[in-house]
């Protein structure tokens, strides 16, 4: 459920009529919305009302830090996986015992920044890692509290770029060697092993492979405690999926992931982690943009739009859909022309969706593509010399601008003509 609904013919953000945004703010824009936001917080927050829990937004989802603190103040703590996002979490005011550190590739540095400021966690994801943790935390005097995250080798049935909980990914250690690894953790200086942490992939659209890591992990978790070590925490990762076509069937409810959690590792007594990103973010926002021209192709039209793949690249990336619809509510039983929606950047993968069904559109008009919340502006570049465009955070009837666009001339001052040229 989102707070994005025509209202008097105008598609709204809660209060706030959406052409109101772009008059003001310009196009492309991003626009979420704070209830949407923290509706989704909660629900997720209450299907795991059973047992203690955290539930921590992945920030890799959508940084902007005045989100952070809108759903920080709500009680979330934060998924981060580099010392930039770190860095966004704190300054949204979300306290260190609330930061779980994920990721691959942590370097030493941003393993220091995070003990000298304070960490929940880190999910170590390798043994050459945990040995550089231990050095920089025994260094520190520190003592470093760590899960393993375990790759349980689970086929999570969704877009290969986003899988990660099979064999040939690059994440987590093999679960069968889950007990020799924790094994070594026990013994290093500087840690202290706290939980297990399993993440399997992203856009999960049925419970299956949750069920099938999850059960995994629970017999991992005895195994674990047979051998001495104290697991007090599970981190169940993200990656529910959301719908991002009305006409599809719906992923799984959050409630029934409450229910599996409860029923694969309720058993167990131990504090769950979740760490959605694009359950809460997804569908709390959308891009806005303008159409330029309306080109007429051979055999095809094309709708050149002012927002590009380099605003939002998951089209071009994962070849994702995006409901596109606009802002002006069409009468209904209008009639609908197809179009091959474009952006102006120049590249042919620059294409946002084929032969899609519109009213007719011309000239100025406005859409919104929906369900642009996760994904969508962190992972936005300015390729083409482009400037990143803003963010507008939506709360009732009231809007603000969360991260404004730069200005050509700030986009240049961030590059440097050395005094030898
Ligand atoms: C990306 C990621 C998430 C969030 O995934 P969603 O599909 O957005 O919920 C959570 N945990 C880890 C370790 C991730 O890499």
């Amino acid at each position: 459920m989102d707070h994005f609904l025509y209202k008097a013919g105008r598609l709204h953000a809660e209060e706030v009529p959406l052409d109101e945004i772009a008059a003001a703010v310009g196009t492309p824009v991003y626009v979420y919305s704070a209830a949407t936001l923290l509706r989704h917080l909660k629900v997720m927050q209450e299907a795991l009302t059973g047992q203690p829990h955290l539930v921590c937004f992945a920030v890799k989802a959508l940084g902007n830090v005045a989100v952070l603190k809108l759903l920080g103040d709500a009680g979330a703590g934060m998924d981060i996986v580099s010392g930039g996002e770190y860095a966004r979490a704190r300054a949204a005011g979300v306290p260190g015992e609330r930061i779980v550190f994920s990721g691959v590739g942590k370097t030493r540095d941003e393993m220091r920044m995070a003990l000298e400021g304070g960490i929940r966690q880190f999910n170590l994801e390798s043994e050459p890692e945990m040995e550089a943790l231990s050095e920089v935390a025994a260094g520190m005097g520190a003592v470093a509290p760590v899960t393993i995250r375990v790759n349980p080798d689970v086929d999570a049935k969704t877009h290969a770029k986003i899988s990660t909980g099979t064999s040939e990914t690059k994440f987590g250690i093999p679960i069968a060697r889950a007990s020799q690894v924790y094994a070594r953790a026990a013994a290093l200086p500087g840690l202290r092993v706290v939980g297990v942490d399993v993440h399997i992939g992203s856009q999960l659209t049925e419970l299956g492979p949750f069920e099938a890591a999850f059960s995994k992990v629970a017999a991992l978790v005895e195994a674990l405690r047979e051998q001495g070590h104290e697991i007090a925490r599970i981190d169940l990762g993200g990656g529910l999926g959301i719908p991002y076509t009305r006409s599809n069937e719906a992923p799984p409810l959050p409630f029934d992931y409450g229910a599996l959690v409860q029923r694969t590792v309720g058993h167990l007594g131990c504090e769950i982690e979740v760490e959605p990103g694009r359950l809460i973010a997804g569908n709390a926002g959308v891009l806005v943009s303008r159409v330029i021209y309306d080109k007429a192709g051979e055999g095809r039209d094309f709708l050149i739009l002012d927002a590009g793949m380099n605003d939002l690249l998951r089209p071009a990336m994962y070849d994702a859909h995006h409901d596109i619809v606009p802002l002006a509510e069409p009468a209904p039983g209008a009639e609908a022309r197809s179009y091959d929606v474009v952006g102006p950047v120049c590249e042919t993968g620059d294409t946002f969706a084929r032969a899609r069904a519109l009213p007719p559109m011309a000239e100025g008009d406005l859409v919104a593509f929906r369900s642009a919340g996760a994904y969508g502006a962190v992972m936005a570049g300015e390729y083409n010399a482009r400037p990143l465009i803003p963010e507008v955070l939506v709360q009732g009837n009231h809007f603000a601008v969360i991260r404004a666009r730069p200005t050509y001339e700030e986009m240049i001052a961030r590059d440097s003509i050395p005094a030898w040229l």
